[in-house]
């Protein structure tokens, strides 16, 4: 008697969504992603720094160039942590739907899996077309210092983890380096020397436009040495 072969079923990739402003990137949303990526068996987690958060537009926010830019900073050791652009190229305000409507083309084989904190959490269940979402993702809410992880029975949708307590934010971070105080730890070295580098955060009541920069080319790589006519 034939038999036919046995094929193992395929597993879909298992990819987590880390969405935040990373107004700067710090440890907490390190370990959010290192500990839902565990607990869920991820593959990679992919940070998505937002374009202008609406939930954000009255507050000045810097420049998406710096916030991307301290994510790869942040992310790079992690062979299974990456940065995407999605949010921060498309035009107008960052929706979640979007976002992961934009990671889902980019990545149809994957299964996604978004990551927030308990407080975000809290403020994308009082969203009106919340229920749209569901189906885009499996939602992780993480604890957090300060939030109540609340229970909103969507255990098909939406998982609850705790994870290590971490008292970090980045509007503690800004106003640290506003007050002249350290964020050493609080943020990866290389995020620390990126905000020193740009002079981030120090005039934190300031213009933020004052710090806009172009995406970062070397000089030497962008322009050709002058040719010697002689
Ligand atoms: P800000 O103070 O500017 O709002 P933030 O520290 O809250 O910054 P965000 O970029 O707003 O950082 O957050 C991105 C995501 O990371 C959100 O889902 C948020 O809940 C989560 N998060 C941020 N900090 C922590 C933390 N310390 N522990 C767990 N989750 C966190
Ligand atoms: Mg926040």
């Amino acid at each position: 008697m034939t038999q036919t072969p046995h094929t193992p079923p395929v597993r879909r990739p298992r990819l987590g969504i880390m969405g935040g402003t990373f107004d700067p990137i710090h440890h907490g949303h390190l370990v959010a992603a290192s500990e839902v990526a565990a607990e869920f068996d991820l593959d990679e987690v992919v940070f998505v720094p937002t374009g202008q958060p609406w939930q954000k537009s009255d507050k000045e926010v810097s420049p998406a160039e710096h916030r991307y830019l301290m994510t790869v900073v942040a992310t790079a050791s992690n062979p299974r942590f990456s940065v995407s652009r999605v949010d921060i190229d498309r035009p107008g305000q960052t929706y979640t739907a979007d976002t992961l409507d934009d990671v889902q083309s980019l990545r149809p084989d994957a299964d996604l899996f978004f990551i927030t904190g308990a407080d975000a959490m809290e403020q994308i269940m009082t969203w009106k077309d919340v229920e749209q979402l569901w189906g885009k993702a499996h939602f992780v809410g993480v604890s957090r210092p300060g939030h109540e992880l609340t229970d909103f029975g969507l255990s098909d949708e939406v998982s609850l983890m705790e994870i290590p307590a971490m008292a970090i934010s980045s509007t503690d971070c800004r106003d640290r380096v506003a007050a002249g105080k350290p964020v050493w730890y609080l943020v990866p070295d290389g995020v620390v020397q990126y905000i020193g580098k740009y002079g981030l955060y120090v005039d934190n009541k300031g213009d933020f436009s004052r710090h806009n920069i172009a995406p970062y080319v070397p000089a030497s790589l962008n322009n050709r040495p002058e040719e010697d006519d002689e």
